[in-house]
């Protein structure tokens, strides 16, 4: 027959899938011999089986009668006894912690001949009415979905009526029958008086809150699957409300906030667990225990450091004393803020529990990235003139702006303020200290891309209505002008009238190299499991950087080299100008010469880059965008030619550009002249930038520096392509005195290169997966039409369970990787193999990564320390 009833001694912490986690860790307590009350538990397989058949199991009640028959001959009390009887809790808890989404009902086994029992055995009539109108409240609510406020309105109007000591036992028992009337009325038929009728219905009405909204709601906000079932725990009751001598309390082994060592928690005498939560009273601090009832507060620290050495970390605990005796009614591995992870990982290996190994495993690469953000000081913030979702974590202060243009040209800090944003908003969302939008959630395009450059971001703060014509923003009644202050907190979405101050995150601080080690508990504390990491690690860490600020920076936090620098910025600026002689160029001399004045441009930013990286590989990519953007857009000169036409002008070279640019129009840049194809198609121009790479390395070479660029080409798709640009490339390499060798490998980005790896292997030295090109070929969708298009949509309805542009889609996106690197390794063993998506940065991708062998991840400056400790994690 099938087993659905364990009891607490038969379980342990191992089988929280079929126990839940509660009744798995009271399993374990009870194994560990400490004072838990009797109970046991009934599967997440009679859950299972009773949602699928909408009935109980067959046997499911018999078997736990047996189970119940045991409790009561080990206490000596019975279910219903109207002398002294058993009292039951009957409690939920799946495998997953589901906090406040699912029942508990309290003191089964009241009814009006009990009542009396309880209230003989506890010489305390008052507590025995005030247990079973309890009883007859949740247990209306949770079976039947009486209002709360139905009963909590009459107990409110007793508690009026009553003096300053709280209803007597008489009130209590007119308001249980007041109870009694109000439950009738709503649900159709009397108060159960059979206590076994009691329990089988609190049973089968925790099994169906597996199914309520609000359950279902939380289990998709965080990813646990809905087939799992709740189990129930069925237990003796013990009461903290019998009393002065009793109370109920929470705690937590050390400070879950801080991860300082040192018990921590809330007591509430005289009172039942619920009203803890309710907040009816002042709760007061574990001290205050040690105060009212040492003996218990000595067993329940020493109960707690048994806990913390049996599970090796941090755990929280639910206790009452009834009477003076202590009893354990939970227990799990405590959540806890990111900074209390990283400290409590370093006291657990100081103190023999745990190795550095699982230390690594304690913490994660988005703790850590929580950590480098700056903070406000929130004692001295305001109250928040609004709240919207905290998108991209971060503290910002600046001068409210209302476009983009007006950003770009700030000298002072700024928040550029919008409905939504879009890709015209790249240029300001770079200028701005963090962006504030009026609508969409976490996926909008505001969110993503901030998200991508690090930028604070605030977004879908409803209640801001903004109007960009009048140059101001309102919320109720207060307006906010263009140049007025504003902080925005990126973590919690609060929106601040004024400038908040900001505290600079110490670990960051301590990252740039600016604070030591020593400085503070949980700096020592990531200095220490980053440096253990760093030395478990066999992934590299590179950093995609294109300026010598930046390959500073990204070597301050640790990069081993730049995976990715990117060549587009060389081409801006003042030498746009040279960019439109290029592509005006009539005829091969004055396409030489344009590329000729770039030259010298390009050599010097070089050798900055290298200089900054020096003995440390850089990996340079040719040109990749399409050349028209480096144009004036259409509309703008179609205007200008236009006005001086009007004014019967000569539009100059407006008009030959004009031209140009309508030539050079694409419907679908993303998939059309750029990359390796551009190189192709314009003579002369990747070999400038091979020659401005070489020379710029023998210069430093001159220099006495040690330079190691490489050359990679974008966007291949055949052999051919990498062929024609690496035989030309090699040309001028040897033209150039004193370079170094330098290799010459490709990115890896469209799906035709990854099929075709090993034929194209036989032409690079090395391999760099661009996956973010990768994932939108793979997927046929451009990033910035459907992020804001559909993203949103796809993630609420489980589509995507992460877009696949902040975690690799390791199914279709990852196989091609796998493949590319199995087949490349094949064709050339010695192979490098990287990655310099923005995925190098995300810890899930990361992992992946060194599953798959890839010998580096390449990532933007500030993702790196994230970056070491996911390697790091993914190598123990
Ligand atoms: P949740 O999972 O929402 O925390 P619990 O099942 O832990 O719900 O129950 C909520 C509260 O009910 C507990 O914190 C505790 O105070 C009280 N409680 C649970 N079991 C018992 C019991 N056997 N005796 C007395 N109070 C209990
Ligand atoms: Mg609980
Ligand atoms: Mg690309």
């Amino acid at each position: 027959m099938l087993k659905y009833v364990y009891d607490f001694f038969e379980g342990d912490r191992s089988r929280a899938d079929l126990l839940g986690g509660k009744g798995a860790n009271l399993a374990e307590m009870t194994r560990l011999g400490l004072p838990v009350p009797p109970g046991f538990t009934i599967s997440t397989a009679a859950c299972r089986a009773y949602l699928a058949q909408g009935a109980p199991p067959a046997g499911l009640f018999d078997e736990v009668n047996a189970h119940l028959r045991e409790v009561e001959a080990r206490l000596g009390r019975w279910l219903g006894d109207r002398h002294d009887p058993l009292l039951l809790a009957v409690r939920s808890g799946g495998r997953f912690s589901m906090p406040g989404m699912m029942e508990t009902i309290l003191d089964i086994g009241l009814n009006d001949a009990t009542v009396g029992g309880l209230a003989a055995h506890s010489g305390d009539e008052r507590f025995a009415w005030d247990s079973y109108r309890r009883l007859i409240q949740m247990f209306g609510r949770t079976v039947h979905g009486v209002p709360a406020e139905e009963f909590e309105r009459e107990l409110a109007a007793v508690r009026a009526a009553a003096g300053p000591g709280g209803p007597g036992a008489a009130a209590l028992r007119d308001l249980v029958e007041t109870y009694k009337k109000v439950y009738a009325h709503h649900v159709g038929h009397d108060f159960p008086q059979s206590p076994h009728e009691q329990l089988y219905l609190a049973i089968r009405s925790v099994f169906e809150s597996w199914n309520a909204d609000r359950a279902v709601l939380y289990r998709r906000r965080e990813h646990i699957p809905d087939d799992l079932g709740t189990a129930v725990n069925v237990m003796a009751m013990v009461f903290g409300n019998l009393g002065p001598d009793s109370g109920t309390g929470v705690a937590f082994t050390r400070d879950p906030a801080t991860g300082a060592p040192g018990v921590y928690g809330d007591y509430l005498p005289d009172a039942q667990g619920e009203d803890v939560v309710a907040g009816i009273r002042n709760t007061v601090g574990l001290p205050e225990l040690e105060r009212i009832d040492p003996v218990s507060f000595r067993r329940l620290t020493e109960i707690m450091r048994t806990l913390e050495r049996h599970y090796r970390d941090l755990c929280d605990v639910e206790f009452t004393i009834e009477r003076g005796k202590l009893w354990m009614l939970q227990t799990r591995v405590g959540k806890r803020t990111p900074a209390a992870a990283f400290v409590i990982a370093a006291q657990l290996v100081d103190e023999g529990l745990i190795s550095a190994d699982e230390a690594l495993h304690r913490v994660s690469g988005g703790q850590l990235a929580q950590l480098m953000f700056p903070g406000f000081d929130l004692d001295a913030a305001p109250v928040p003139l609004a709240t919207g979702v905290g998108a991209s974590p971060g503290a910002a202060v600046g001068r409210v702006v209302f476009d983009s243009a007006a950003a770009a040209a700030a000298t002072e800090p700024v928040i550029l303020v919008r409905r939504e944003t879009n890709p015209d908003d790249l240029p300001g969302m770079i200028a701005a200290q963090g962006v504030l939008t009026s609508r969409g959630g976490k996926t909008s395009h505001a969110a993503v891309v901030a998200r991508g450059m690090g930028r604070t971001c605030v977004c879908g703060a409803e209640a801001v209505r903004i109007d960009p014509e009048r140059g101001e923003f309102t919320v109720g009644d207060r307006v906010v002008r263009a140049g007025d202050v504003i902080s925005i907190d990126g973590s919690t979405g609060r929106v601040y009238a004024g400038s908040v101050p900001v505290r600079p995150s110490p670990v960051a601080r301590y990252l740039a190299g600016e604070l030591s080690p020593e400085a503070d508990p949980l700096v020592a504390a990531v200095h220490r499991l980053l440096g253990h990491a760093d030395a478990v690690r066999r992934l590299g860490v590179r950093a995609n950087a294109d300026t010598p600020a930046d390959a500073r920076r990204a070597r301050a936090f640790g990069a081993g080299g730049i995976g990715l620098c990117r060549t587009e910025h060389m081409f801006l600026g003042e030498r746009r100008e040279l960019v439109e002689r290029l592509i005006l160029a009539d005829g091969p001399a004055e396409r030489d010469a344009a590329l000729a004045a770039l030259l010298p441009l390009q050599r010097a930013d070089f050798v900055g880059i290298l200089a900054a990286m020096d003995g440390l590989p850089v990996t340079i990519r040719l040109i990749d965008p399409p050349l028209h953007e480096f144009l004036p857009p259409l509309h703008e000169l179609t205007a200008r030619v236009a006005r001086a036409e009007a004014l019967g002008e000569d539009p100059g070279r407006d008009g030959a550009l004009l031209v140009a640019v309508r030539r050079m129009h694409e419907a679908n840049p993303m998939l059309g002249l750029r990359g390796v194809r551009l190189g192709l198609v314009v003579p002369g121009l990747f070999a400038m930038q091979v020659r401005a790479v070489a020379e710029a390395a023998a210069q430093r070479r001159r220099d006495g520096g040690d330079p190691r660029p490489e050359i990679m080409v974008p966007l291949v798709g055949d052999v051919r392509e990498l062929t024609a640009v690496r035989v030309e490339a090699e040309q001028v390499l040897a033209g150039v005195e004193g370079a170094p060798e330098i290799p010459i490998g490709t990115m890896i980005e469209v799906p035709r290169a990854a099929l075709t790896a090993g034929e194209i292997a036989a032409e690079a030295r090395f391999f760099s997966f661009g996956t973010n090109d990768l994932t939108q070929t793979a997927w046929a969708f451009s990033r910035d039409d459907v992020e804001g298009a559909f993203f949103g949509a796809y993630l609420e309805r489980g589509i995507f369970p992460v877009s696949p542009f902040e975690s690799i889609d390791t199914a279709g996106v990852g196989r091609l990787v796998r493949l590319a690197v199995a087949e490349g390794r094949a064709a050339r063993p010695e192979l490098t193999v990287g990655v310099c998506g923005e995925h190098g940065g995300d810890p899930d991708s990361v992992e992946f990564f060194a599953e798959v062998g890839l010998d580096y991840v390449s990532c933007s400056p500030y993702r790196i320390p994230i970056a070491r400790l996911a390697a790091g994690r993914a190598a123990v």
